[in-house]
């Protein structure tokens, strides 16, 4: 498998899974995408399904990944994928749990990882990865990242103890969740830096970017990313779209079979609601459709901040300024320039290149937005690649918390209360999974707020806003940054 650039006019051979893990970005500017999508038969998701109940959620990984990595040796490759889902570091050992509430829906639970946010599904496998890669090469990489909260976390709890990493972290001081800063900030590791930047979350991004557009400095440190643009991200989240589908939808028998009892909820395509912000999750359910798994409708959740539930709407993609940028209750999709979305348009567009370089180098470089309304490509979208929208408010999220703790006696968290929400308006027919994406231990002012309950906490993180604090606090400045990881 070789992967090609959204950007890449030039028609030049595509590149192995290995160089691009580390290059993140294309130095053109654009993304990375498999030259093909590899097709899923029945016969092969039956096989799947009897894997993945009798062997486990790694066994099914490693089947899904190796289909997009052939220059890591398959028996190095099922190591790495063992050990990113490793049974005993979620907190259920199915990983991906699939269970249903009372007003029909399901939930699919990615969110019972080290840092208790779905990003660890993904981070998980990016971490192993990069050890191997790294040490395969004989090289060190230096993370320097930004996070509003969940990436911090699920970046450091992935590469903490990584040989050849390590982890600069920005985030805005005094802006995260007292449990989110709790996290990030008792890891007592010399290759885990904190940095509390004294601004917001974009001053923050600004820094990384400064500090990646200095070309020596970037070369000196052998600076790195670990944000969703990186591909192998998104593969590892292509697997819990099969793995939830496989949970929900049961073979069907051969005639003349025996009937063997058991459950059989549902029968033919499932949607998935998925709480979006950087298009990263739902990217992944994108991909795992174009493979052949039968997804009915992508339905993608904003909250306030609803740049692409517009797009889905009308065809016209206007990404907004910090400014313009809400401060929501689900702050993890507090997003306003969604960074995965261009692989969709590269595959809307019928993978042209031309064409995506032009939209989003020259008009959104130009004129901050674009319209595809009145394209074919779009009139024709949902029919093709199954994408609805819709979006919620901070009132909303609070009645469906409310709701469904009051029916069900289970507590979602405010993230998973916009997929809820989106889902039940959505009037899509059919099985619809809201994608869970964060445990409520992580948003704790907003479920007391709306049930008065102060939410669970899983025993491992017990005391840990006690622990002693390792955090350096900074001016919002880059060279104040460079700083310290020259020190380093
Ligand atoms: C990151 C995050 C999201 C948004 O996911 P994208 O891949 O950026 O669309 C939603 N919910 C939570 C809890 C998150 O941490």
């Amino acid at each position: 498998m070789r992967y090609v650039s959204t950007r890449d006019v030039t028609g030049a051979p595509g590149k192995r899974f290995s160089d691009i893990l580390l290059e993140g970005l294309s130095a053109d500017g654009g993304l990375y995408l498999p030259e093909t999508y590899p097709q899923v038969s029945a016969e092969q998701l039956d096989a799947w399904r009897t894997l993945l109940a009798e062997e486990g959620y790694a066994a099914l990984a490693f089947e899904i990944v190796s289909l997009y990595i052939d220059d890591i040796p398959a028996e190095d490759l099922r190591g790495i994928v063992q050990r990113a889902y490793e049974p005993s570091k979620f907190l259920d050992p199915a990983v991906v749990p699939v269970t249903q509430l009372s007003d029909g829906l399901w939930l699919a639970h990615l969110s019972n990882g080290p840092s208790v946010a779905f990003k660890d599904m993904a981070m998980q496998l990016l971490g192993e990865l990069f050890a191997y890669e790294l040490a395969r090469r004989g090289e060190t990489i230096t993370i320097v990242g930004a996070t509003s909260g969940d990436t911090g976390s699920s970046a450091m709890y992935a590469l903490q103890g990584k040989p050849g990493v390590k982890v600069f972290m920005l985030s805005p001081a005094g802006r995260m969740t007292p449990f989110q800063q709790a996290q990030m900030f008792s890891i007592d590791d010399p290759a885990i830096v904190n940095i509390a930047v004294e601004g917001v979350f974009d001053d923050c991004q600004d820094i990384v970017k400064a500090i990646n557009a200095d070309a020596d400095f970037k070369a000196k440190h052998r600076i790195g990313a670990v944000n969703s643009i990186n591909w192998a991200r998104l593969l590892a989240q292509v697997v819990y779209y099969f793995a939830a589908y496989l949970q929900m939808v049961p073979s069907v028998p051969e005639p003349g079979a025996p009937d063997e009892g058991g459950p059989r909820p549902v029968e033919g395509r499932i949607s998935f609601a998925v709480p979006s912000g950087n298009f990263g999750n739902i990217a992944a359910g994108h991909i795992a459709r174009q493979m052949g798994l039968p997804i009915h409708r992508l339905i993608l959740a904003t909250n306030e901040n609803n740049v692409l539930e517009e797009f889905f709407r009308t065809g016209v993609y206007r990404v907004r300024g910090g400014a313009e940028t809400l401060a929501t209750s689900s702050p993890s999709m507090d997003i306003s320039k969604a960074s995965n979305f261009e692989r969709f348009v590269f595959d809307l567009l019928g993978r042209d290149a031309a064409r995506v370089r032009e939209l989003f180098e020259d008009r959104l470089g130009t004129d901050g937005e674009f319209d595809l309304s009145g394209t074919d490509e779009f009139r024709g979208q949902v029919e093709r690649f199954g994408f609805v929208s819709g979006t919620s408010t901070h009132q909303d999220r609070l009645e469906q918390i409310r709701r469904v703790h009051e029916a069900d006696g289970v507590i979602i968290d405010p993230h998973t209360a916009d997929g809820v929400k989106v889902a039940l308006d959505s009037g899509v027919e059919g099985p619809i999974v809201v994608l869970e994406t964060a445990l409520p231990v992580k948003f704790a002012e907003t479920i007391v707020e709306a049930i008065g309950v102060t939410p669970p906490r899983p025993e491992r993180f017990d005391g840990i806003e006690d622990l002693p604090r390792h955090v350096v606090q900074v001016p919002n400045s880059a060279h104040a940054v460079r700083a310290i990881i020259d020190e380093s």
